[in-house]
């Protein structure tokens, strides 16, 4: 027996009748995506695979299960010579010499853990997209590599300051992975190096001096790959200030190497709240049983948890892949907060979509699925002059007194706009 068959409250027959028939509508909407959605790999539904991999990546490195759980040991083993990656995935003699390639002028390293993301036997796989070099990184004419001039946003240490109340610290150039879509990349250079300490501090001071600073986000490289006392102590002067309200991180770690996430690390995080932290998930491949709990954990010392995906060609640049990821984030407490459109930056050239493709995107999220999957999609302005968010068009016209406006689902209608009462003159006027 279906539901509209069965005895429910007497509710006039009409009404009844065309509820059903627009549930029938909003049913048909969705059936796309439910098909789509069986097609996607999802990290959390390939445990087998993944338990197979990190057996193989472990055996080859001579580590144990032990060494997996330890974030040390897998920035440290970080996967950086093409005998070792040809030895753990299946590569093609193309593949072999384009690394070698490559080498000489972008730097790569994949974690251990990372690199059990990659389907060995796929020659074409979103995680090795992101991961593994390929010929398009040199054959990339793209001149720019710093297209935000953050060279010139630099007022004190290693702060990046672009807006009125908040900037940006960099602590480190390190991170555990080095995405082949890095719009940073000229930072990377050959060696990790951790900000030196004077010039971290000369950024704290800046910050000090300047009380409109209500929002300080520290970033990198990747500011969970210094140690727990590096980042305590940043906590630590940040919160000696005043008129600092609250600190935000942004980290790929949850992300490229979860281990990193360890209990006595965010029980040290949760004494300087509020923290949060923004991390970058880009595909739900990324998403496993290591990444949730990383997750999970940030979550339980309460600490906000935010997405920054990035819109990148062959990876997530599809409106099916996109709602599963928002919606396996939310799952795992990681509330979607940007979609960034990728930059041009020399060697990323191949990773660059079209805005249609990022509005398109947006379409397919609004009204489709909860207002709490849904991100700003993010163009940066060139030049770094800003954050700018562009929408698919809602505002269809305005006229003097109305505003006509299409739905998520199409319809264009006419919404009347009405000047705002003076509230004051209103309630005075009721008294007389
Ligand atoms: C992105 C960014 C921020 C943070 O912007 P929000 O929109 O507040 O997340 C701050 N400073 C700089 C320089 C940035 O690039």
């Amino acid at each position: 027996m279906s539901f509209s068959e069965r005895k429910v409250f007497p509710v006039a027959k009409d009404k009844r009748r065309i509820s059903l028939e627009r549930a029938e509508t909003l049913k048909s909407r969705i059936e796309d995506y439910l098909e789509a959605r069986k097609t996607i790999p999802k990290g959390l539904e390939k445990k087998e695979a993944l338990a197979e991999r990190k057996r193989r990546i472990l055996e080859h490195l001579g580590g144990k299960e032990a060494d997996w759980a330890d974030h040390r040991w897998q920035l440290a083993n970080r996967i950086d010579d093409i005998d070792t990656l040809k030895a753990l995935i299946n590569l093609t003699e193309d593949e072999i010499a384009t690394i070698r390639k490559v080498d000489k002028m972008f730097r790569w390293s994949i974690s251990p853990y990372y690199l059990s993301l990659i389907d060995p036997d796929e020659l074409i796989d979103p995680i090795k997209l992101m991961a593994m070099p390929t010929y398009l990184e040199i054959e990339d004419e793209t001149t720019g590599l710093d297209p935000m001039g953050e060279e010139y946003t630099n007022p004190a240490g290693s702060i990046t300051r672009r807006y009125p109340d908040r900037l940006i610290i960099n602590v480190t150039n390190e991170c555990a992975m080095y995405c082949r879509f890095c719009q940073r990349r000229r930072n990377i250079g050959t060696k990790d190096v951790a900000t030196p300490k004077d010039r971290v501090q000369e950024s704290i001071d800046y910050i000090r001096e300047n009380e409109e600073i209500r929002d300080v986000l520290i970033t990198g490289g990747d500011p969970f790959t210094l140690s727990d006392k590096r980042i305590e102590w940043i906590l630590k002067e940040l919160r000696s200030i005043p008129h600092v309200e609250y600190i935000r991180f942004g980290s790929r770690t949850p992300v490229t190497i979860p281990q990193r996430i360890t209990e006595e690390f965010v029980a040290m995080l949760q004494k300087y709240h509020p923290v949060y932290v923004n991390t970058h998930f880009n595909h739900p491949m990324e998403i496993t049983e290591e990444s949730k709990a990383a997750c999970e954990r940030l979550a339980n010392a309460g600490i906000p948890l935010g997405n920054q995906a990035v819109l990148l060609n062959g990876v997530n640049n599809d409106k099916y892949v996109m709602r599963v990821l928002n919606h396996e984030l939310l799952k795992i407490r990681v509330k979607p907060y940007y979609i960034f459109h990728a930059k041009a930056v020399r060697g990323t050239r191949h990773f660059n979509t079209s805005i249609d493709d990022g509005i398109e995107i947006m379409e397919y999220l609004r009204g489709y699925t909860s207002g709490m999957a849904i991100p700003t999609y993010i163009v940066n302005a060139p030049g770094g002059k800003g954050k700018t968010p562009i929408l698919p068009e809602y505002l269809v016209s305005r006229g003097k007194d109305y505003f006509t406006i299409r739905t998520w689902e199409g319809e264009v209608l006419r919404h009347e706009n009405h000047p705002t009462l003076d509230i004051e003159e209103a309630l005075k006027k009721k008294r007389r």
